[in-house]
């Protein structure tokens, strides 16, 4: 039996006839760009995040870039980040020209740790972007008090945890402006690079759709100094097919999770996921932790079981931010979770055999 990381297929292939015949509308109205389908997948992704206002763009970074310029975000400017995150969500700091201010996750959630978050802020803070990481909401009634105490904004990095709410309210609906990402993978994803913003600001809303627009609201006259990310037609419309979708794949997601923890509880020193009180997890990666990752690499590998380590170095210690001079050490929490993660498989139409199978086989190498 070989099982990969992951399989796009089971969620597409059963789509195509639905994908093709979106295409084909695509091309017969010929209009690619900035159309009546961006528009529709707009309405359908607000409507389901539960906000007024969606606005596609390119991909989940920009998403994430273009929020903190809408918040006018830049130079001088610190944005509180955890310290464990898929380095997208530092970048769009730093492209802005503002400091990512790191701080720790909890260790049983992996999320940012709502009690270390008030010892960063200064007179330069502008805004909290919590992430919820892996699929799990962060505990939003925290961060959300903190960032009203110190009249922050809160910008949620939602890339993974589409569909995943605290307290009944969805992830991307807390924030003054959100970002999503619809990169392949994602539990919701494009045929290629797509990302969104959801507020329920208006004023964010028509900044948004302005910046992602050379800055330019009439044509040929330019506004502000805008860039050019925009969700095209063709990704929007096969959006559109795959939305109605999210909830029963989430479901899916959430049962096979049920399934691997059933399995591997109490087997070796694995770490298996915890959720927090009030949130919920989507599972967009389902990640356990072992102190021998790397032996049971190997033996799956064996037994042609993909893996993959989200994420192997932390931001703080990537080359690309030598310049912040952390020293290995800075922040331990986030680099013994890099040192012992490993995401099993985990996606819609894996099948419950597959997963008894990848349990066994990690039983096996503990045993
Ligand atoms: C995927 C991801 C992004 C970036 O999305 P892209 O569409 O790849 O640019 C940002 N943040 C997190 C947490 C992600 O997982």
């Amino acid at each position: 039996m070989s099982i990969p990381y992951l399989n796009l297929h089971p969620q597409n292939l059963p789509l195509k006839q639905e994908l093709l015949n979106a295409t084909e509308e695509v091309i017969d109205k010929s209009w690619y760009v900035l159309g009546k389908h961006v528009e529709l997948f707009e309405e359908q992704y607000s409507k389901f995040s539960n906000v007024a206002y969606c606005k596609g763009v390119a991909n989940g970074l920009d998403a994430l870039i273009l929020s903190l310029r809408a918040l006018k975000i830049g130079p001088g400017d610190e944005v509180i980040v955890p310290s464990n995150t898929y380095i997208a969500t530092w970048l769009a700091i730093s492209t802005v020209g503002a400091t990512p201010i790191p701080v720790e996750p909890r260790i049983t959630t992996y999320n940012i740790n709502p009690d270390l978050i008030e010892a960063k802020i200064n007179s330069r803070t502008r805004a909290i972007m919590p992430v919820h990481l892996y699929g799990q909401s962060c505990e939003m009634d925290a961060i959300l008090n903190i960032a009203k105490r110190y009249q922050l904004y809160v910008i949620e990095d939602n890339a993974q945890a589409q569909g995943a709410k605290f307290k009944n309210k969805l992830t991307g609906s807390f924030g003054q402006i959100n970002a999503t990402s619809f990169y392949p993978g994602k539990n919701l994803g494009a045929l290629g690079d797509a990302g969104a913003i959801t507020t329920d600001d208006e004023k964010l809303s028509k900044e948004i759709a302005m910046l992602r627009n050379y800055g330019s609201e009439k044509k040929y006259f330019n506004e502000e100094l805008g860039v050019n990310s925009r969700l095209d037609e063709l990704q929007a419309a096969y959006l559109s097919v795959k939305l109605p979708y999210l909830s029963r794949w989430t479901s899916e997601r959430v049962e096979l999770a049920r399934r691997y923890h059933e399995q591997l509880r109490g087997v070796g020193d694995l770490i298996l996921p915890a959720v927090a009180l009030y949130a919920t997890h989507v599972y967009h990666i389902y990640m356990v932790r072992t102190a021998r990752r790397e032996g049971l690499v190997e033996h799956l590998n064996k037994n042609e079981i993909g893996t993959l380590v989200h994420y192997p170095v932390p931001p703080h210690l990537q080359k690309a931010y030598a310049h912040l001079n952390y020293a290995q050490g800075a922040f331990p929490i986030s680099e013994i979770i890099a040192k012992t993660c490993l995401s099993l498989p985990l996606y819609p139409g894996l099948k419950n055999e597959e997963i008894d199978f990848i349990c066994n086989t990690i039983k096996k190498f503990f045993s």
